[in-house]
């Protein structure tokens, strides 16, 4: 079983350079609180290939029908895939992750005043996901990458970080 300190480490491997620096000063913010029950927040997820996400797209779609959908972007659309992204739950004692809790709040602080955005305030809530905060819609990026690569993709995250 990982500690949370393993987490931030895991997750972090392959991140995007820019969403990095607010990564882990979310690592740092929650780190700090501590519960009674000895859980703490951890990422489960970092980075994911586009093969992955359109793996994860099909999900509910065109594979495991009666599967609940996980996602709304396909492979270059969502933020994981660049890097930029992380989800996040809280770790038991008994080394399990749990999203029924009560301390979502905490976290959604944490995303709000180091300027990341927090999946909790969309429509289509996704609360354990934040991601880097840029002037673009990821999805705008796909065509880029699809055209003239991954770097011409990231310059363009880089112009457009707020
Ligand atoms: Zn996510």
């Amino acid at each position: 079983m990982m500690n949370q300190a393993e987490r931030f480490d895991r997750f972090k491997v392959n991140l995007n350079g820019l969403y990095v620096p607010k990564y882990e000063a979310l690592c740092e913010y929650l780190a700090e609180i501590k519960y009674e029950d000895g859980s703490f927040w951890a990422p489960y997820c970092g980075i994911r290939s586009a093969n992955e996400q359109d793996f994860l797209y099909a999900i509910g779609r065109t594979r495991d029908h009666k599967a609940r959908r996980k996602t709304q972007a396909q492979g270059w659309e969502s933020p994981h895939n660049y890097g930029c992204a992380s989800d996040w739950t809280k770790f038991y004692p008994d080394g399990k992750a749990r999203w029924d809790h009560e301390f979502w709040v905490d976290y959604i602080n944490g995303c709000q005043q180091i300027g990341l955005v927090c999946g909790a305030t969309w429509k289509m809530v996704d609360k354990p996901h934040n991601e880097l905060k840029i002037g673009l819609t990821w999805a705008e990026l796909k065509p880029v990458v699809l055209s003239q690569g991954s770097s011409a993709a990231f310059a363009l995250i880089k112009a457009a970080v707020k």
